[in-house]
């Protein structure tokens, strides 16, 4: 019964593997949330918040407590100033900011170019906006992923009215460099294009790799709604509590539309949120540290089975290549892993369309989990010898 629109994206292989993975009581490195709590004070300051009576709706737009510590925070890390009135907007996850900006922004006969792979919501969200989805992609440089330029160039027309990136990446854990961000700025400007620029890794980088947000770039602040979330910044994925800046306009579009989709939720997360962006940048810097040993254990553990690895530089995830142990359809073997040794992955095909053929056989591996963990899925691993 569901609407043609959205018949495509109904099921995905990730509710497949998950179900495995619960049936097979496998450790699951399938999907990417962090298995340790966030700072403590930021706790404490949700359940403080709802013990003082903070428990009814907030604000349209966001609690401005957490408002204005979204705007010190993306200043503190951008230089990029956005008035927190104005030019910020509080939403249910990064989910939701994607979609308020796609749904608020695009018209229905125009087009948005999005980049493969791409994160599994961006066509959804395409499709609800009835617009029309164009795809470049990413290509393989070096020990890492880069933006093929020239598929860009192809993707983009007169009818371009958007594109959706994302950098630092999931699945491959590339983070674009400056020059392929301003080539793509170059094409926003020359299209009159908007960038909906999805940062939710922005703190996440390793081996001093760093994050450059498309906004920072001439004359992209004022047609870039810049997104990010308090989920993978503060261990939080289940608070949902994300946000986007941009200038009044645009936040104005993207708040149409979000506020006819939840209109507003979470007051005491949102001022828990507030507490941390304002008081704990420290635990944010300590858990990219913890972060890249836990990316090292899983690349060790799988490069020490004859997988290949590529080289991740954020994000919680790493690209794997297991055609050495003869696998050339990846999808297959993530739906037979759960059972045959108690291991979950997913395949990279929920997050390619156009250019699946070159991407079936990577695996996505999450590495946001203790060391216990990933030290366990290196036992059950051993099965592939
Ligand atoms: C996790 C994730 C999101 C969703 O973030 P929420 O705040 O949980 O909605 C969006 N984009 C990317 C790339 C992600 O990995």
């Amino acid at each position: 019964m569901t609407v043609r629109r959205l018949e495509p994206h109904a099921s995905t292989i990730f509710a497949e593997v998950s179900q495995l993975a619960t049936r097979h009581d496998a450790v699951n490195l399938g999907q990417g949330f962090p298995d340790t709590d966030g700072p403590a004070s930021m706790i404490e300051a949700a359940a403080r918040a709802m013990r003082e009576g903070h428990n009814q709706y907030p604000p349209g737009a966001g609690v401005p407590e957490l408002r204005s510590a979204i705007s010190g925070h993306v200043a503190d890390h951008t230089g990029l100033t956005y008035d927190p009135d104005t030019e910020v907007l509080v939403t249910v996850g990064a989910t939701e900011a994607i979609a308020g900006a796609v749904v608020g922004l695009v018209e229905p006969d125009a087009e948005v170019v999005v980049i493969e792979p791409f994160y599994d919501s961006y066509a959804a969200t395409v499709a609800m906006a009835g617009a029309t989805r164009r795809s470049a992609r990413l290509v393989r440089a070096g020990d890492s992923y880069r933006l093929d330029v020239d598929s860009l160039r192809e993707a983009f027309s007169p009818r371009t009215r958007a594109v959706l990136l994302n950098t630092p990446h999931n699945p491959t854990g590339a983070v674009l460099p400056r020059e392929d961000l301003a080539e793509l700025a170059a094409l926003c400007r020359e299209f009159d294009a908007l960038a909906i620029s999805d940062e939710v890794y922005e703190h996440l980088t390793f081996d001093g790799h760093e994050h450059v947000s498309i906004a920072t770039l001439p004359g992209m602040r004022e047609r870039t709604v810049r997104i990010s979330s308090a989920a993978k910044m503060l261990n939080c994925t289940g608070w949902k509590i994300g946000w986007l800046t941009g200038p009044p306009d645009l936040v104005a579009g993207a708040r149409a539309a979000k506020q006819y989709m939840s209109f507003a939720a979470g007051t005491p997360l949102q001022l828990g949120v507030a507490h941390a962006l304002r008081h704990e940048d420290q635990w944010i810097r300590a858990v990219r540290a913890g972060m890249r040993e836990q990316r090292d254990q899983l690349t060790g553990i799988l490069t020490g089975l004859g997988i290949d690895v590529v080289a991740t530089r954020g994000t919680y995830f790493l690209t794997a290549d297991p055609r050495p142990l003869g696998v050339t359809d990846a999808a297959r073997w993530c739906l037979e892993l759960p059972e045959r040794v108690g291991v979950a992955a997913v395949p990279f095909s929920p997050f390619v369309d156009d250019f699946a053929g070159e991407w079936s056989h990577l695996v996505r591996f999450a590495f946001c989990k203790r060391p216990e963990v990933l030290a366990e899925a290196g036992r059950r691993l051993e099965a592939l010898r």
